[in-house]
């Protein structure tokens, strides 16, 4: 704890009071410390309580207790867990990114099929949504992860590794707090946009390691039964050749269900939620970078943010993913990625202009 700072433990009745408030109970203080609460009625039902309550900290014959190990705290304290965690945070000037350093890199943009030109370079500032997604995924096995996102609010470019870092846990010493915190509307849209894709990232290793403990199964399996259906057709004893083909049969049938049963038991099943999500003011170095191709021209801006090692990938203009190296479309040059258009000569195909 840093000097002059002081910690109150909240006491159980405050902190189902101030739960109850953040979610629209209107409060008063009665005699004796109690606290009397009127819930809006969707509020009651979640706590299964009168939409005029009377809480006191040990319980009174017309009082609802909230101390430790009550059924109402607990209840809060769940609905609270359950409450996603926004919060704004500005990266500090010091952590700002070097101006020059920014230009020397726009000079050595590449756009794969048109020729770029830095017009200016500048230190800004830019508005990052950075969101910690955590998933289940469970199969024959259950795996937990968290999946760190990031996004330039407005323009949705995609911030590099380093950038999340210092916004992470990890980063002590280069966030302050963000009183008055702007909020772009829309931000979330992009998060929405690459999750699936960095969500499917982080599952890669764990469908392969599923994937190859389904074919081992499957492969034991399938010959278990091909031993039994050998042995079944070549009997030690005389057997009756119609009382053999239906032996086989019952085991085929029985191997089908069963390698069934084994594709569900290895099928990924992936449950994400949104766990946390932060608002960032952070320094950039901004570059205005003027770009040709053919006959027509376009500027590009790239922002090079606190932390980052690169700049933010840009969206493309043709599909939901990004690019690091995008080549232009001849008509409006439209930003596109390297699935888009994967070889730079030649015409290219422009999703966004259809
Ligand atoms: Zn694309
Ligand atoms: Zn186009």
């Amino acid at each position: 704890m840093r000097e002059g700072e002081v910690r109150v433990v909240p006491d159980p009745l405050a902190f189902t009071a101030q739960a109850l408030a953040r979610r629209g109970a209107l409060l008063e203080v009665a005699q004796g410390g109690e606290v009397l609460a009127l819930l809006p009625p969707e509020l009651s039902r979640e706590m299964g309580l009168s939409e005029e309550v009377r809480l006191s900290a040990v319980g009174a014959e017309d009082a609802v207790a909230c101390g430790l190990g009550t059924p109402l705290l607990e209840a809060v304290v769940g609905a609270a867990r359950r409450e996603v965690p926004i919060t704004a945070a500005r990266v500090v000037r010091e952590q700002a990114p070097k101006v020059g350093h920014a230009r020397s890199l726009a000079e050595r943009f590449v756009i794969r099929n048109g020729v770029a030109e830095v017009l200016e370079a500048a230190g800004a500032e830019a508005t990052y949504l950075v969101a910690w997604l955590a998933y289940v995924a469970e199969a024959d096995e259950r795996h937990e992860g968290v999946v760190t996102l990031g996004v330039h609010a407005q323009e949705g470019a995609v911030p590099e590794e380093g950038f999340i870092t210092a916004c992470d846990v990890g980063g002590e010493g280069t966030l302050a707090p963000w009183r008055e915190p702007t909020v772009v509307p829309g931000a979330e849209q992009w998060l929405a946009r690459y999750t699936p894709a960095e969500e499917e990232r982080a599952l890669r290793g764990l469908r392969e390691a599923t994937a190859r403990r389904h074919e081992r199964d499957y492969e034991r399996m399938a010959e278990y039964y091909a031993a039994m259906v050998a042995e079944a057709r070549a009997p030690r004893r005389r057997v009756d050749g119609a009382a053999v083909e239906a032996k086989v049969q019952h085991l085929q049938a029985e191997r089908d269900n069963k390698l069934r049963a084994l594709a569900d038991r290895f099928t990924l099943r992936v449950h994400t939620r949104l766990a946390a999500a932060l608002w960032v003011l952070a320094p950039v170095a901004r570059v205005r970078l003027h770009v040709r191709r053919r006959k027509g021209s376009r500027e590009l801006v790239l922002r090079l943010p606190a932390g980052a090692q690169g700049f933010d990938r840009l969206p493309c203009e043709g599909c939901q993913g990004t690019t690091e190296r995008p080549a232009l479309c001849d008509e409006r040059l439209h930003v596109l990625c390297e699935t888009c258009v994967p070889l730079a000569s030649g015409r290219p195909r422009c999703p966004a202009c259809g």
